[in-house]
């Protein structure tokens, strides 16, 4: 048996239900057992972990933060690797670098570097791990302006496949950059440690956000995709269909963050306050100052952790007409009073030469099913997967970062980029020890089992 610096826990062991459960963030857990769990405590844990797993054709899963919707890491035998106990930080203010082990989350980024003058796009929710985050593109706050996070990582210590570790630049390995800039859980190597570019912080953070009556939706949401083109990409402007506590029916809110720099101040919220509809708000906020903690907070309020959540989304660029009305069945079936639709105006970004990040448009639609009694599992997650299928006429592909390709099945890449990351899989990791996307015979959801009763399969 192989000697690690963390606790290598086998099937049956004392602690390995918890460190099973525990891999996955979300309530609702797969039903699904790896042979064995390392928790590793070092590199070298990990590359004795990969080295062990190889010796025996144990396939290699990864779990950082834990944050996978689908529980991506716990896969049904083999090796699951558990990087949660990797979470230093290191900042170089004067370089504006930092490096970041997988496990960290984004609010202790950004409290390290706030201390410096410095800021980060960490995801919005505060307890994202970094690691699939960063690896599945990576939409944080102001990435409109900063890009995914992804394009800011400048270089990974990574573990491959036949154990050794690496430190990746774009000069020393540029297939395995590219992969790592995009793929998500398609990634063939295990980081152990992220170099990321950082910014300068901001001048200031401004807040904004309006609801309106649920017979407004159609024409807000439409505003909101034809003005985005035209505000600043500094603007984070989103919006969300869903209940709100005191108000009987739907609604939907618009809510704005503007991260204002000396070259652009809190002017850029006016063309929101010049939307034509504003005076119909039933609540509003305006331009209250805010911190990222704030932001956080309020992200956090939305998804907190305990619930049983089903999540999925598409992008498009569809003419909005087409949009609302392919996206009607998600729309006006809500299946409680706690799912919601986000609505996320995030611009696209053009493709680059060193990322395989290539599936964006104008718009990210995204259900989002929240409910506690597996009871109901079926009919949330039927409407988070199966209502967006009628989207699939304006789509163009999902994002990795809430894909269910077990549940539905998108493309995250453009063929391309698909193409050639398998290409580069093949190279890098020719015995195919690391898992890749969750497929439909994994997926252990009532939505799964259904289909499965179903059809006889
Ligand atoms: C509440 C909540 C809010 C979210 N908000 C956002 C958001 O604002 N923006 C956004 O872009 N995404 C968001 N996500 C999605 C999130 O970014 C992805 O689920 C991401 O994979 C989570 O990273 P993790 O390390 O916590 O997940 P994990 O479950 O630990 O990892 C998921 C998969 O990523 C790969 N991976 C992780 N770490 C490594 C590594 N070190 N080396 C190689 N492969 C690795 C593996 O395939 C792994 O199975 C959110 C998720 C949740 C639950």
């Amino acid at each position: 048996m192989t000697d690690f610096d963390g606790a290598f826990l086998p099937r049956g062991a004392h602690d390995y239900e918890e460190a099973r459960l525990g891999a996955v963030w979300n309530e609702r857990k797969p039903d699904r057992h790896p042979d064995a769990i390392l928790i590793a405590a070092s590199d070298r844990d990990v590359q004795e972990g990969v080295r062990h797993a190889a010796a025996r054709d144990m396939p290699v899963s990864i779990r950082s933060g834990g944050h996978s919707w689908i529980g991506n890491g716990v896969r049904d035998g083999g090796l699951l690797i558990d990087l949660s106990a990797l979470d230093e930080v290191t900042v170089d203010a004067p370089d504006r670098r930092a490096t970041v082990r997988p496990a960290v989350q984004g609010t202790r980024l950004n409290a390290l570097l706030a201390a410096e003058g410095l800021v980060f796009p960490s995801g919005h929710c505060p307890s994202v791990g970094v690691g699939g985050f960063l690896i599945g593109g990576g939409y944080g706050w102001n990435s409109r302006a900063l890009g995914p996070a992804c394009f800011s990582v400048e270089a990974v210590d990574a573990v491959l496949a036949d154990g050794t570790l690496v430190h990746a630049t774009d000069e020393t390995h540029p297939g395995l950059m590219w992969a790592l800039r995009g793929s998500g859980p398609g990634f063939f190597a295990v980081v152990t440690r992220f170099h990321l570019r950082v910014y300068p912080a901001y001048d200031q953070i401004l807040r904004s956000a309006y609801t309106f009556p649920r017979e407004m939706r159609d024409e807000v949401l439409a505003w909101t995709y034809d003005t985005v083109p035209d505000i600043s990409t500094s603007l984070e402007m989103s919006a969300k269909v869903a209940f709100t506590p005191g108000v009987e029916r739907q609604t939907t809110m618009i809510t704005a963050a503007a991260f204002c720099t000396p070259d652009e101040g809190p002017g850029m919220l006016d063309p929101l306050e010049k939307a034509p509809f504003l005076h119909h708000a039933l609540r509003r906020v305006e331009r209250v100052p805010s911190t990222l903690d704030d932001l956080y907070a309020l992200s956090d309020g939305l998804t907190p952790k305990g619930n049983r959540y089903a999540v999925d989304g598409v992008w498009t660029d569809a003419p909005v007409a087409q949009v609302l009305d392919a996206g009607r069945e998600v729309l006006d079936g809500l299946p409680n009073r706690e799912s919601f639709l986000l609505w996320m105006l995030w611009g696209g970004q053009p493709t680059r030469e060193d990322a395989c990040w290539s599936t964006q448009s104008r718009l990210y639609f995204s259900p989002n099913a929240v409910w506690h009694d597996p009871a109901d599992d079926l009919r949330a997650e039927s409407w988070a997967h199966d209502s967006l299928r009628a989207m699939a006429p304006v789509a163009h592909g999902t994002q990795f970062a809430d894909a269910n390709p077990a549940d539905r099945p998108d493309h995250g890449l453009q063929p391309e980029q698909a193409a050639r990351l398998e290409q580069l899989r093949h190279s890098y990791d020719p015995q195919g020890l690391f898992r890749t996307y969750l497929s439909p015979a994994e997926s252990t959801t009532a939505l799964a089992l259904h289909r499965r009763r179903m059809t006889g399969r």
